[in-house]
């Protein structure tokens, strides 16, 4: 199945290619889901009724990248496509909507400080797509397209300005590659004007939902304020194609490294080989896998969850027979704002002081006389 040729047959190549064009075409609200379900012919009754809780926007380009019909099982779908699920009561005794407790740990407006050395900026509230297993999905409510205000930026700045073991802010949202660039320019420019801030990183799922805003212009800006690191969220090989490689491959041509944080999600990776193919795709694109996250347990997104023991299982498997630059640390972090854990294995089976016994990646069992001993 290709949508772009069902639901965009006159688009023109440039057209495609061009992020305004994208922004403008996405699928949405109401007429969008019941052009999608005309058009395959679906029925979208349930996803109608998940709107009116959690909005719903998708570009072409990502819409494109579906391959299935019945689009709720497709890994690109389940990730964009509503689900009543989402709205599903099973999920809510669990499930809060700001389980990091990110409120709380927002001293003030459009900051969060959790962590000593670094602070997050929620910079805007669009997407271009909106993933159904957000973290932020509270946020959503929120006007589309809020952008962080100069004022509320001054304040930033000031509060950074006395907070000088705070070395790295991320730049967050909603997608922060979405601003104007002039807004952008703006922000990294204060950012950079605080000498303790030693370095940038940016959230954003762009090069993965709409990689033609990765723009030579937008690379220029990006490199005129290195440091600077692009997190992205690739979450599945099929979101690997030649427009994201091609995106990344000018932000790391302006002298911007990249690095990638999954969520494993029911349906669509919780799968070995899967991931497996993901992480080494993206080794092959010089794309680092980064953290893998265990889904958090975010309101109306309980259709994800995976037990964590199969997560475990999974990444133990990936440690035993993967290189490492391949294998991303898995996370989780903890509700009730606890902060990030991550999960290893402990091959180091016992220790005396004078002996160890270790565990290999084969399961063989070796003892070492510790050199001190
Ligand atoms: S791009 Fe990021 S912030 Fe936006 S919906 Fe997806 S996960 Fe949430």
């Amino acid at each position: 199945m290709n949508l772009k040729h069902i639901l965009w047959p006159d688009v023109s190549e440039k057209e495609w290619n061009n992020w305004q064009w994208q922004l403008k075409n996405r699928l949405s609200g109401k007429e969008g889901l019941k052009r999608l379900g005309k058009t395959l012919g679906a029925d979208v009754t349930g996803p109608l009724k998940a709107i009116k809780t959690y909005k719903w926007a998708a570009t072409p380009y990502y819409l494109s990248l579906i391959k299935s019909k019945d689009v709720l099982r497709d890994p690109v779908g389940k990730q964009v496509i509503p689900s009543p699920k989402e709205t599903e009561a099973p999920s809510l005794p669990l499930a809060s909507s700001d389980p990091l407790r990110e409120k709380e740990y927002s001293p003030i407006k459009g900051l969060i400080h959790r962590y000593r050395d670094r602070v997050v900026i929620l910079a805007t509230s669009l997407c271009a797509s909106y993933c159904r297993h957000c973290n932020r999905k509270r946020q959503w409510a929120r006007p589309e397209c809020i952008t962080i205000s100069r004022e509320a930026l001054g304040e930033i700045r000031d509060y950074l300005l006395l907070k000088p073991h705070v070395r790295e802010v991320l730049v967050s949202g909603g997608d922060p590659l979405l601003l104007p660039l002039e807004k952008l320019e703006f922000i990294l420019e204060a950012l950079r004007t605080i000498s303790t801030i030693k370095v940038l990183r940016l959230g954003t799922r762009v090069p993965v939902t709409l990689p033609m805003r990765v723009t030579d212009e937008l690379c220029r800006l990006l490199k005129r304020h290195r440091p600077i690191w692009i997190n992205t969220h690739f979450n599945h090989p099929n979101e690997i194609t030649k427009e994201t490689k091609s995106a990344i491959e000018r932000m790391q041509l302006a002298g911007i490294p990249v690095s990638n944080q999954s969520v494993l999600l029911r349906g669509v990776n919780d799968d070995y080989d899967i991931l497996r193919s993901l992480f080494c795709n993206l080794q092959e694109i010089m794309v680092r896998p980064y953290y893998l996250f265990q889904c958090d347990m975010v309101k109306g997104t309980s259709h994800f969850w995976v037990p964590l023991e199969m997560g475990i299982e999974i990444m133990e498997r990936m440690w035993a027979h993967v290189g490492g630059m391949c294998v991303p640390n898995f996370v989780v972090d903890l509700p009730d704002g606890g902060g990030k854990v991550r999960l290893l294995p402990s091959h180091l089976l016992e220790s005396d002081g004078k002996e160890a016994v270790f565990s290999t990646f084969e399961k063989r069992l070796i003892k070492v006389r510790l050199s001190h001993a």
